[in-house]
């Protein structure tokens, strides 16, 4: 492997990828090395587009080839109720349930004091401006139900409540400690319509 850079720069580029070891990212590179089919090339092509094309919404933080994106320019969105979600990925399954028809808020994650991130590494500043601005009248905090998930979601409602806004929490049907993308479509659904005040 270490024979060439070039094989040696993109197996340390994968490496960087999330779930993704060694012995991973080495078989995925002779795998395209082998590919005869121009999967490579097809590769690289998604690639450039992603950077070229693909960026985040300057209002909500989801991901969008327009700007604004097509939830926060949509005149038939609630524009009283903004979900806030960690990841970009989390819009995406909750726009899958068909069951909320308000706007969304990405932080770009939660408190992590082991990582060094705090409220100034969030779009929390946004999200307060947001608020202010627009009609507003409740903020549903759908972060990860995890330590940081909490903390951060606590963190929101004595922010946002000297606003005159009202803050709910998703409910517990999203299992303790895990990630709202395992959890199924229904529980979601069941979750934010028995969101609690904060
Ligand atoms: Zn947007």
């Amino acid at each position: 492997m270490e024979s060439s850079e070039t094989v040696k720069k993109l197996s340390e580029e994968f490496q960087k990828l999330p779930g993704i070891g060694r012995k991973t990212a080495e078989r995925l590179v002779f795998s395209l090395l082998k590919s005869q089919s121009g999967q490579a090339s097809s590769l690289a092509k998604a690639l450039t587009e992603l950077v070229e094309k693909v960026k985040l919404c300057s209002i909500c933080g989801g991901i969008t080839e327009v700007e604004p994106c097509a939830i926060c320019a949509s005149p038939t969105r609630d524009k009283a109720t903004i979900c806030v979600v960690e990841q970009p990925l989390d819009i995406a399954l909750l726009e899958r349930t068909g069951s909320f028809t308000g706007q969304y808020h990405v932080l770009g994650g939660t408190f992590s004091p082991l990582d060094g991130i705090g409220p100034e590494s969030l779009r929390i500043e946004q999200l307060i401006k947001r608020v202010k601005e627009g009609k507003v009248e409740e903020v549903i905090v759908a972060t990860n139900p995890t330590m940081d998930g909490e903390a951060t979601a606590l963190y929101l409602s004595k922010v946002l409540r000297p606003l005159g806004v009202k803050t709910s929490r998703i409910a517990r049907g999203v299992p303790v400690g895990s990630d709202l993308e395992y959890v199924d479509e229904i529980t979601l659904v069941k979750s934010i319509e028995g969101r609690r005040e904060m």
